[in-house]
């Protein structure tokens, strides 16, 4: 087993998407090592300053770590981001994409062909996780699955999983019935939340995906 496999059995012994949850490990990695090391970096300063400070998303992101944890605090950020503004001051407006959106995008397509191409080792390993890919990240793998015997057990091992969540979810709506006198579970509990990681996915990866990118709605010009 190599270590891409291991990382992919190990996300999926937890609840939710895999692919989501390894692709926001790395976003959190990321931003913490350019936090920790890197903010006077040229290199890094250049991303910044490129993207006019990076996507909506990804700005927040970095901004919500670096203040939640003390031990980035709000240094390394205020250096980042003083530069872009006197990059802005000075007429420059950067509209390349988001270096976070790039990356987060490489990482992403590196999983899905990796969970793709490990499929015969995966897929009884995962049907007998408690993870569910989300929809988008199962038609991808699905759709680079060329073996078409491989491609129906995915199938059957998606909807199965799908299925059980839906009746989880509805043993949760019964519970909060004031007959019922059952408390629901904690697998109960976390259904809606898997129902909506699986339908949209959780809040990771490339931004412009989700939403029109925010730096082509920034049409700001110093005259
Ligand atoms: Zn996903
Ligand atoms: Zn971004």
């Amino acid at each position: 087993m190599d270590v891409i496999e291991l990382e992919l059995r190990n996300a999926m012994s937890e609840p939710g998407c895999p692919v989501c949850r390894l692709v926001e490990r790395f976003e959190r990695t990321e931003i913490e090592t350019i936090l920790y090391e890197h903010p006077n970096d040229p290199e890094v300063r250049r991303e910044f300053r490129g993207s006019g400070g990076l996507c909506t998303y990804h700005a927040w992101k970095v901004l919500h770590l670096a203040l939640s944890n003390p031990l980035l605090g709000p240094h390394g950020v205020s250096v980042i981001y003083e530069d872009v503004l006197r990059s802005y001051l000075s007429g420059k407006v950067g509209e390349d994409e988001c270096f976070l959106c790039r990356l987060s995008r490489e990482k992403e397509r590196t999983l899905i062909e990796s969970i793709a191409d490990r499929l015969p080792e995966l897929l009884d390993a995962y049907a007998e996780s408690p993870s569910i890919l989300c929809r988008r990240h199962y038609e991808e793998i699905l759709k680079l699955v060329e073996d078409e015997n491989l491609k129906t057990r995915l199938e059957e091992v998606q909807k199965e999983k799908l299925r059980e969540l839906d009746a989880r979810l509805v043993r949760l709506i019964e519970s909060f019935d004031y007959r019922s006198e059952e408390k629901p579970s904690e697998d109960e509990k976390r259904a809606v939340i898997e129902a909506v990681e699986f339908l949209v996915g959780r809040e990771v990866g490339p931004h412009s995906r989700r939403r029109e990118r925010r730096e082509k709605r920034w049409p700001l010009r110093l005259r």
